[in-house]
């Protein structure tokens, strides 16, 4: 039987992050993953890689280009005529982007000399690993030991009863991403990260698009001002939020999907070509054999962890999607260093107060920390640094000046307990203000640092200041 220090379940950003780290630590690692794709190749890369973060953002780039030849270059001075999408040339692009990037992490597996075990791991207990082979193989099935072992088997959507997917008018995240048309009228179940996401990829390329919401308020999670915000402008966009929706049928023909709701106003119906079911992803443990060795799970199906990421089983880690936190893919990363470091005799360390979130609306919705009605339930003082793009000149420049920085600072200390963004590249400016917390910085500390002329970071520079009060531009 063959044995590593460690065996690391599962090859998304958690699980590959893992085995690189722990190689390098000179752990010997390997990865068991199941991942098919739509070529019926194993795959590295997990949700995020193969059908999450990068293939939805391939398409969120095309669109947004689409859209702005279309409805914004003419500002510029810019006449484009004839402008048309081409939606299999771009879902070929994203193919080709997702092909390349998983592709790199076989070679990342072979220049850390990890190894990459192709098949379904069950924990038999925890030291040893049975792993099934795919559909496609003959091989029987073996077992491995591990000294540890790392489980990162991620999420699945969730499913929902009255919108049953069937992979051809009812899709889930994966089919949303491959539709070979763009509908002419689409509806989303669930206006979260995905269906906004998704929902903007196919309205800016012309769908009418329906997004069904079922609790009343938008992006309930959201700092209100920033969610206030996005709502206008994508309701301006041409999305059509209906809030407090709650769904409770659909009906398939060959070519339409009907769907029965009801809101405030009572009961209604809608019709459309597409419907995407984004109403939240589940942990998976399907398969992992947890009732059988003793893994603990909690009532929601997350695998049980401490703040080390120790699970009930001693030697047995979980991080990522399958435990409590939120499910993004440089958290789960992050734990996996955190993990594989301590294994390493050193002291792993993930600091989730500052873990960042990105809608990847546009513009974009960005934030750390707390929101001020976070703030306003803990009872905790602050002073709240507000500054528009629309009075920095590079924003206006661009053409791009909705939004705001906001930045929340402890009334007393002055250090920063949050940061929110509406605003362009706001995925990209949220950088420096998870690096001011990461650090402990106080809003002075950004108010005194300089930021460059013009830059859209002019903002967060100006909120800073705003904090006491002493903003030069408004
Ligand atoms: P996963 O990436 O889900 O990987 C788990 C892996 O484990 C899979 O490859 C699976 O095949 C394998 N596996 C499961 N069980 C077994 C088993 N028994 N044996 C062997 N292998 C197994 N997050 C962001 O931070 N930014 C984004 O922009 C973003 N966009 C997203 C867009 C979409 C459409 C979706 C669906 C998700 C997005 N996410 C995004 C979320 C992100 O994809 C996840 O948070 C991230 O992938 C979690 O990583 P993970 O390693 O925990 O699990
Ligand atoms: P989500 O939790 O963000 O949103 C789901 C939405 O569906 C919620 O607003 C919820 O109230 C609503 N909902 C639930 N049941 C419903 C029902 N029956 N009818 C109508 N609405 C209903 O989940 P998601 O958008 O599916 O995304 C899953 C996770 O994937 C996210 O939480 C996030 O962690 C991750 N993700 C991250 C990114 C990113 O970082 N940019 C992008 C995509 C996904």
């Amino acid at each position: 039987m063959k044995k590593y220090d460690v065996v690391v379940i599962g090859a998304g950003p958690g699980g590959y992050v893992t085995a690189i780290r722990c190689a390098q630590l000179g752990l010997t690692t390997a990865v068991v993953e199941s991942w098919i794709n739509d070529e019926e190749q194993p795959a590295l890369g997990g949700t995020c890689l193969n059908v999450g973060c990068i293939p939805s953002k391939a398409l969120l780039d095309s669109s947004h280009h689409f859209h702005h030849i279309k409805h914004e270059a003419g500002e510029h001075g810019i006449t484009v005529s004839g402008a048309a999408i081409d939606v299999n040339k771009m879902v070929a692009r994203k193919a080709k982007i997702v092909k390349e990037l998983t592709q790199g992490i076989s070679g990342l597996f072979k220049k850390n000399k990890i190894d990459w075990l192709k098949g379904r791991a069950r924990i038999i207990n925890n030291k040893e690993i049975e792993i099934s082979p795919q559909h496609e193989t003959h091989d029987e099935k073996t077992i491995v030991e591990a000294n540890s072992i790392v489980i990162a088997t991620g999420s699945v959507p969730t499913k929902i009863p009255p919108a049953t997917v069937d992979d051809k008018l009812i899709v889930d995240s994966t089919g949303a991403l491959k539709f070979n048309e763009v509908p002419r009228r689409l509806g989303v179940i669930g206006a979260g990260v995905i269906g906004l996401e998704l929902g903007s990829v196919w309205n800016r390329l012309g769908s009418e698009v329906i997004v069904l919401e079922a609790l009343p308020d938008f992006l309930a999670l959201v700092d209100r001002q920033a969610a206030k915000q996005a709502e206008k402008v994508l309701r301006k966009q041409g999305m059509d939020i209906r809030l407090g929706a709650k769904v409770t049928g659909t009906g398939c023909n060959n070519r339409e999907v009907t769907i029965n709701f009801e809101d405030t106003e009572g009961k209604k119906q809608i019709t459309v070509d597409r419907l995407i079911v984004a109403v939240g992803r589940a942990p998976n443990t399907s398969g992992l054999g947890a009732d059988d060795c003793g893994l603990e799970i909690d009532k929601r199906g997350f695998i049980i962890v401490d703040d080390q990421c120790q699970t009930s089983l001693e030697n047995v880690y979980a991080i990522g999607d399958v435990v409590r936190g939120p499910m993004l893919a440089h958290k789960a990363s992050e734990e996996g260093v955190a993990v594989a470091e301590r294994l390493a005799g050193k002291p792993g360390h993930i600091n989730f107060d500052t873990i960042p979130w990105v809608i990847y609306t546009w513009p974009e919705i960005a934030w750390v920390g707390k929101t001020e009605e976070q703030l306003k339930a803990d009872g905790i003082e602050y002073r709240a640094g507000n500054f528009p793009f629309m009075a920095t000149g590079r924003a206006k420049a661009m053409g791009e000046a909705t939004g705001f920085v906001k930045i929340l600072a402890d009334a007393i200390t002055d250090r920063i307990l949050g940061v929110h963004i509406f605003g362009p590249s706001a995925s990209e400016l949220i950088a420096e203000a998870v690096l001011a917390m990461e650090f402990d910085a106080s809003a002075e500390d950004i108010a005194r640092t300089i930021h460059a002329h013009p830059t859209l970071s002019e903002a967060m520079h100006e909120a800073a200041l705003g904090v006491d009060g002493r903003t030069i531009h408004m």
